[in-house]
């Protein structure tokens, strides 16, 4: 059964996954109802397939990540793929001339799909530039990260049967968030109504222009939902001081069982990880199985990444 609706014969304009902003519905259609079939794959005892047998690819993550770098890594390894990643988080070599000088070393070796993960927005773009295989972004900067909107989707989809017509909260710091992003024009797209609740100081500027409607009242921002995703404070992009005490935003912006009943009773809860517990989020609701989704989140990220790769990494 398709996923959304069926398109006959989807093609996948662009050669490399950068963005949300760049795909289009059917598009997003086509990578959603190709990531369920590998659903069951993965829930099989035996794993594997040999979709991508004889390509490479290369994971190069100049940021840390738990999630997103073994996810892409198992994925590949699935689909028959040789997987190399590189960690390259503490390397002293300048920025930007290390991303042109690792990516002409990298073409060298004929990858047939680069996933990259780099603290600066459009780096991804700026490498797909440079080589002569797919680039997939694993998150630049505060930009786009689309294969965690792509598996926020997917996981949805799977709870609720569809996202048009919910009502999605997307709490926290908005203003560095990646994910914030991707979600934003992904879940427009598929029909959703969203809020933002954040403090002032985690808003981006004229944020309401992307299409949603804006709560700094967290309360009010959950009035009704069907989904709240919860956001970490990415304390590695603030310069300066946001807050004024990790203890006052819990209060305020911690999703607690207090808050919580403003949404509806069935409502889930979603984080793209990492947590911190107690900071934007209560423990026991992170843990409670009636409500969060949280790990199937990751579960069905597997399934969402080796549709990217077996999409983008056969078209070169
Ligand atoms: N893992 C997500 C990202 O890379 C969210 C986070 O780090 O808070 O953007």
């Amino acid at each position: 059964m398709a996923v959304i609706k069926k398109f006959k014969a989807v093609k996948i304009s662009q050669n490399h996954l950068l963005g949300i902003q760049d795909l289009s519905f059917s598009e997003i259609s086509h990578i959603l109802d190709e990531a369920k079939t590998f659903i069951k794959l993965n829930r099989s005892s035996s794993k594997k397939t040999d979709v991508l047998r004889g390509k490479t690819q290369i994971n190069l993550f100049f940021e840390p990540s738990t999630r997103t770098q073994s996810s892409f890594e198992l994925a590949g390894k699935r689909l028959g793929a040789d997987v190399m990643s590189m960690n390259i988080v503490n390397s002293a070599i300048k920025k930007g001339e290390t991303l042109i000088d690792t990516a002409m070393t990298l073409n060298a070796m004929h990858p047939d799909v680069i996933v990259v993960r780099h603290q600066d927005s459009g780096a991804p773009n700026l490498l797909s530039q440079k080589v002569n295989c797919s680039v997939i972004n694993a998150g630049d900067g505060r930009r786009e990260h689309p294969t965690q909107a792509l598996l926020d989707a997917l996981t949805i989809i799977n709870r609720k049967g569809k996202v048009e017509g919910l009502k999605i909260a997307i709490c926290g710091d908005i203003l560095h968030s990646r994910v914030a992003r991707s979600n934003i024009y992904l879940m427009n797209m598929l029909g959703a109504e969203i809020n933002v609740v954040a403090p002032k100081t985690l808003l981006p500027h004229s944020v309401e222009r992307l299409g949603v409607n804006v709560f700094t009242d967290m309360k009010r921002g959950l009035d009704n939902c069907d989904i709240i995703m919860m956001l970490r404070l990415q304390n590695e992009r603030m310069q300066g001081s946001f807050l004024p005490s990790a203890r006052e935003y819990y209060e305020y912006f911690g999703l607690t069982p207090d808050k919580m009943v403003m949404a509806k009773k069935n409502a889930l809860i979603m984080h793209p990880g990492p947590m911190n517990r107690g900071v934007e989020i209560d423990t026991n609701l992170a843990d409670d199985i009636n409500k969060s989704v949280i790990r199937e989140q990751v579960e069905l990220g597997v399934a969402v990444r080796m549709a990217c790769l077996k999409i983008y990494c056969k078209k070169t």
